[in-house]
């Protein structure tokens, strides 16, 4: 089974994509279309997150499973420490590994209920996502992704001891990091700066979210952590009630914070797709980032079989 690292390493830049475990039948249809949809574009790997309950982490588990056995993708599956003992996330990084599922990416977890609030880990459980990696690690081949913090988590005091967190999950056995949602493709170079002037070469990958609505706008907000700046607000606020137009400048804009991360060597965007693929699709194509394959016939206007070429 092919690792993300293996996946991003000597390629030309790529983009990945998560989705989230569907809540019922007609969500889980919904995310299969979409996977279906972005397997020609060859993502370079695929993850699904891991919730807080029972359901939803069966469905993590159940669609990675899938991903694994039905696709031609690399999956990742998120895994979190959150009301877990150290027994059942060794059962759960069991469950992975026996599907197939090689590249884990290990998290703390937000409390329940109230994901700024005090954390409290399971009396037989794990109290950071550092420890998670070192077990992931201990338990067999695993390539393991973390996650890091452009503006700082939350709970951290200051930039300079997130960082040093951040460097520790790495030293810990970490491979990669998937940064948090962030605005200018600066804020995310500081958190790259800042890794690197702490003796620390890992591979740091961005999240994207694709601005199409104004949900999306305002789940970037308080995903980051940080105040949207004023000239984002600008393009895309007096939008709000024009859906058509909301779309295309959230889509231009993404582009050209993409275009920008893309110019400064990232080797891979991480797309949060909503379980859609639509917007990903043309964000990656507007990129150059999508194969041959990807495009149709009618798309291109060439025969089926020369345009799968
Ligand atoms: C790319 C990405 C994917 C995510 N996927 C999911 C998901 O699938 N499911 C989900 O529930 N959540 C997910 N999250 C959210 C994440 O679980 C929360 O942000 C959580 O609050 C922090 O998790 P962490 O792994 O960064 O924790 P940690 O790295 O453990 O950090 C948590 C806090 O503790 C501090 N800290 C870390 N190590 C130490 C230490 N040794 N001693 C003292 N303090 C320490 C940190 O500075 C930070 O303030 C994701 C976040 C990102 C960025």
């Amino acid at each position: 089974m092919t690792s993300v690292v293996e996946r991003l390493t000597g390629r030309a830049p790529a983009f990945s994509v998560e989705f989230f475990p569907p809540r019922d039948t007609a969500d889980e249809a919904v995310l299969w279309r979409s996977i279906r949809e972005l397997e020609p574009y060859d993502p370079a790997y695929l993850s699904i997150t891991y919730g807080a309950g029972g359901s939803s982490r069966d469905g993590t588990i159940r669609n990675i499973a899938r991903v694994a056995t039905e696709t031609t993708l690399v999956p990742m599956a998120h895994l979190t420490a959150v009301d877990h003992s150290v027994a059942e996330l060794r059962n759960v990084i069991g469950w992975y590994a026996a599907v197939g599922v090689r590249n884990i990416l290990a998290l703390r977890g937000d409390p329940p209920g109230d994901p700024y609030g005090e954390w409290v880990p399971h009396p037989e459980g794990l109290r950071y996502a550092e420890e998670l990696v070192e077990l992931v690690r201990s338990l067999g081949d695993f390539c393991v992704g973390v996650s890091a913090f452009p503006y700082g988590h939350p709970r951290s005091p200051d930039l300079d001891t997130d960082t040093a967190y951040l460097v520790r999950k790495f030293r810990a056995g970490a491979d990669f990091g998937i940064a948090q949602l962030f605005f200018e493709a600066e804020d995310f170079l500081r958190l790259r700066d800042r890794v690197a002037a702490a003796g620390c070469d890992a591979l740091l990958l961005p999240g994207i979210m694709p601005l199409t609505t104004p949900r999306t706008l305002h789940k970037t907000i308080e995903l980051s952590g940080a105040e949207a700046p004023r000239w984002l607000l600008d393009r895309l606020e007096p939008l709000a009630h024009d859906p058509r137009a909301f779309r295309a400048e959230g889509l231009d804009v993404v582009t050209e914070l993409a275009a920008r991360l893309l110019a400064e060597g990232v080797p891979d965007l991480h797309f949060y797709t909503f379980n859609r693929s639509k917007a990903t699709r043309e964000l990656v194509r507007r990129l150059g980032l999508s194969p041959a394959r990807a495009f149709t016939a009618r798309e291109t206007g060439a025969p089926v079989e020369a345009a799968r070429g």
